[in-house]
């Protein structure tokens, strides 16, 4: 379980996030929604150790990643988490292979050891025969696919995706975000996902968490949110016309 308690994030006088407290559970497919500003990637990045909050705590399994008030920061390598971002950056000069290697080289991990989990990995995205080519010899959605399996090349305990699809075109999207759904059901591996896209959140969350300026408008699953939400701004938001 990943226990955010009263996250506050200010830049200089500016307030990004308010006291929010929620938390996501083991295995769940969580979204963090809202318009462009509102604080989702500041979130993530906290969870990620990214960012350094003003205020709170960051809880994962007993494990503090974060308590402002205690002096607790773990450093990003510390814990242990899979990520990528919507601008997914393969080392162009690198074979996909190679670019796998890298997360597994900083841990020191075996090279014997490193070509098994570098196929393993590849093998969850549907990409183990491309090993060799290099990223500019693969599609948008597949190299999508090589910078999530890069993310879950070292067993990560949990993803965090900031918008990893918004770089693909609306088909490409679509298959991307059937693929996404099923692996994240099979390796029921803890996802934290980040869009400003409604029907993306709708269409892959176990829970949704709507953010407006800062706050956290309503937690919920997608059907509870779009049936009933709570406040007319979330109702505008997830597209609700009534
Ligand atoms: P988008 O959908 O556009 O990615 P977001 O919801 O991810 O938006 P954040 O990136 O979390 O939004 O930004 C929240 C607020 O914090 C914005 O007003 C932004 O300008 C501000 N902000 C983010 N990073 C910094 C920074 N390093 N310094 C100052 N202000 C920042
Ligand atoms: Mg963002």
């Amino acid at each position: 379980e990943l226990a955010v308690k009263n996250l506050k994030k200010q830049f200089g006088d500016n307030t990004v996030l308010h006291d929010n407290t929620f938390t996501i559970e083991d295995g769940e497919f969580f979204t963090l929604l809202g318009p462009s500003g509102c604080g989702k990637s500041t979130t993530l990045n906290c969870i990620a150790g990214l960012e350094r909050p003003t205020g709170g705590s960051i809880t994962v399994d007993g494990t503090t990643f974060v308590d402002q008030e205690k002096g607790v920061f773990l450093q990003p390598e510390e814990r242990n988490l899979g990520m990528v971002f919507q601008s997914y950056a393969l080392w162009p000069h690198m074979t996909i292979a190679k670019n796998l290697a890298l997360p597994l080289n900083i841990r020191k991990v075996d090279k014997a050891q490193q070509k098994t989990l570098i196929h393993d990995a590849l093998d969850k995205v549907g990409l183990a025969d491309l090993s060799g080519r290099y990223p500019h010899q693969l599609s948008g959605g597949q190299q999508q696919r090589v910078a999530l399996a890069r993310a879950l090349v070292y067993s990560p305990t949990m993803l965090l995706l900031d918008e990893p699809l918004s770089n693909l075109d609306a088909k490409l999207r679509e298959q991307a975000r059937a693929w996404l759904k099923r692996l994240q059901t099979d390796l029921g591996i803890t996802t934290v996902y980040v869009t400003h896209d409604q029907d993306e959140a709708l269409a892959l969350s176990d829970r949704i968490a709507v953010m407006s300026g800062g706050h956290m408008m309503q937690v919920a699953d997608p059907h509870s949110i779009y049936e009933r939400p709570a406040t007319p701004e979330v109702a505008a938001f997830v597209g609700r016309c009534n």
